[in-house]
């Protein structure tokens, strides 16, 4: 397993790179659906990444 760097969100290992502004994330803040990572995804799809926050918060 090959590291690369932290993800800019948590700062767990990354396992992606985002297409559009090219950060490190990990699987968890990276939607391979758009290839973006969660902060470029907030503008344009905030609701869901919401959605998924609140999930996540729940399952907590
Ligand atoms: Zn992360
Ligand atoms: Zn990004």
């Amino acid at each position: 397993m090959e590291l690369v760097g932290q993800c800019m969100v948590c700062g767990k290992p990354a396992v992606s790179t985002c297409a559009i502004c090219g950060s490190l994330v990990c699987d968890e803040h990276f939607f391979s659906r758009t290839r973006m990572c969660s902060r470029c995804m907030s503008p344009m799809e905030k609701g869901e990444e919401k959605d998924r926050l609140k999930q996540k918060n729940l399952d907590r």
